[in-house]
């Protein structure tokens, strides 16, 4: 029973992985040999233990794996995917509300029957082992160094422990929470250290700069960007006075680490950057802008999330997440900043719950309009059934929403008197939509060209355009949001030391650069799935 046991917590996960699609045959090897070997040290030294303390050791060894064992395996039968670390931080970060959501889109009864079963089958097998007498140490000295040097090595050299699915699960936490300490140590010192950020053209006329932030929007979906729905029928009609990026990808999939990139000088080189540079509200703060930031998206002023103390910057924070509302509960705030002092320049950050996952609690009734038995503009494929027409259907309705809440942001600003306004609007990633295959959503190991690739649009108010003319407009140039930060300064006229020119989408000096998704060039993607 010992040996069975050891067996289905040790090896379970490994023997399942070749179905992982993420995972190179060498990978899959390596979690192999190493599991293995970790069974087979384990192993050993239980024969010299007695069977009492042998129920203790692997009662606590099921109590450690068993949470991690569920979620590698659910991950693994479900989304045919190898965990990464990536994504096991990510885990830790979602906010209770969105794993409620991510949660209620995956989960069947399949899953929840399959986890309790999991966790029942080794209980049994501790509370029935039969007890025997250990082995003496000093009878098997060479078995007994075995066990222990391959444990040891096994669990102290991070390179190899990392393909053992539980040890990586706890020690990717504990960097997690060193690393995210550390870096909010770091940047509220940095709040107290001289930084000097300079503004080139000091107008008189003081400007308003509004950054929307969505939520996996897919631009493929987007009437915008040739979708046959129309999904946007009040963006397409500002024609040029929009300008619609057509090349621009994210540096990650998921929320949290976009943010982290889009609002700081942390990129695929650099990501001690992080906390080592100044990040964009920081910078505005110091040229003498009032910050805003007006959030549906879960936000914590205790920090629970690592993209937090780069919001927590911000001079005000409206967070409206908490009302558990559509994304119009931002509308009448931003109004109201927007009449606040209109002698200052403003810097305000919305950050959308946009199109996340689960996309019929993103849009009230009124929006419910596509159906893909009427309009017959959902194509036939293998892979997508009724249901997953339905699902493009209900995403459709919130890409239709999403539209009316840009065009009201628009709309404000054209009403200001006397300011210039300029407002961005990127999507922080993308979202499959049985694009590929039959999936929804995004995830790291399961990246895709629909979840890099984001739709990008900059609003000009004719005054501002008129002043800032050394600004270039080029919607064919490829660009990464990591660089945004450089974008944005550039728009500002913000001067500072680590300010690059080369990396600002509107500067005459731009040049593109190698574009990463997560550890994966976009042009990598993008062969995987052309193919
Ligand atoms: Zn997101």
């Amino acid at each position: 029973m010992q040996f069975f046991f050891l067996f289905y917590i040790l090896l379970l996960v490994p023997i399942l992985c070749p179905l992982a699609e993420n995972f190179s045959f060498i990978d899959k090897i390596a979690v192999f040999l190493v599991c293995g070997l970790l069974f087979a040290s384990i192993w050993t030294l239980s024969l010299f233990i007695s069977s009492k303390s042998e129920k203790v050791i692997y009662s606590v060894m099921l109590a450690i794996s068993i949470i991690p064992g569920s979620i590698y395996l659910a991950y693994l039968l479900f989304a045919n995917v190898m965990l990464e670390q990536n994504s096991v931080t990510s885990l830790f970060e979602t906010n209770p509300e969105e794993s409620k959501e991510f949660v209620a889109h995956y989960l069947s009864i399949w899953v929840i029957v399959g986890v309790l079963v999991y966790a029942a089958i080794p209980i049994v097998m501790v509370c029935t082992m039969r007890s025997f007498r250990p082995l003496k140490i000093r009878e098997h000295k060479t078995l007994f160094i075995f066990g222990i040097i391959t444990l040891l090595s096994i669990v102290g050299i991070n390179r190899v422990s990392r393909s053992v699915y539980f040890i990586n699960f706890y020690k990717t936490f504990v960097s997690y929470k060193i690393r995210t300490s550390g870096e909010v140590k770091d940047i509220r010192k940095r709040q107290t250290e001289p930084y000097e950020v300079k503004i080139n053209q000091q107008d008189t006329i003081p400007q308003v700069f509004v950054i929307v932030i969505g939520e996996s929007l897919n631009k493929h979906h987007m009437s915008l960007y040739g979708y046959p729905r129309n999904t946007n029928p009040l963006l397409s009609q500002y024609g040029d006075s929009l300008v619609v990026y057509q090349d621009i990808v994210a540096p990650h999939v998921h929320t949290i680490p976009v943010i982290r990139s889009l609002l700081s000088m942390s990129d695929y080189e650099h990501s001690e950057y992080f906390s080592k540079k100044p990040s964009m509200y920081e910078l505005f703060n110091r040229a003498g802008y009032d910050t805003y930031l007006i959030s549906n998206q879960g936000f914590s002023e205790e920090l629970r999330s690592s993209f937090d103390i780069l919001f927590s910057l911000a001079g005000t924070k409206y967070n409206l997440a908490t009302y558990k509302q559509h994304d119009d509960i931002i509308l009448p705030v931003l109004d109201k900043v927007l009449k606040k002092d209109n002698k200052k320049n403003k810097l305000i950050i919305i950050h959308l719950i946009g199109n996340h996952m689960a996309y019929e609690f993103r849009y009230p009734k009124e929006y419910i309009v596509f159906n893909n038995k009427k309009d017959g503009l959902v194509p036939d494929a293998l892979y997508r059934d009724e249901k997953a027409k339905k699902t493009i259907d209900r995403y459709d309705n919130s890409v239709l929403y999403n539209d009316s809440i840009i065009n009201s942001v628009i709309l404000s600003l054209k009403e200001l008197q006397d300011q210039d306004a300029v407002m961005v609007y990127l999507s922080d990633h993308g979202e499959e939509l049985y694009d590929y295959r039959d999936f929804a959503g995004h995830a790291y190991e399961k990246v895709s060209p629909t979840m890099s690739e984001i739709p990008f649009m900059v609003w000009i108010s004719p005054s501002f355009q008129k002043y800032r003319t050394d600004l270039v407009f080029d919607k064919t140039r490829p660009y990464s949001s990591e660089d945004f930060i450089y974008s944005i300064s550039d728009l500002a006229g913000l001067n500072y030391s680590d300010y690059d020119d080369t990396r600002s989408l509107f500067s005459t000096k731009f040049t593109p650069r190698k574009r990463y998704v997560g550890e994966k060039t976009y042009e990598e993607i993008k062969e995987k799935f052309e193919k």
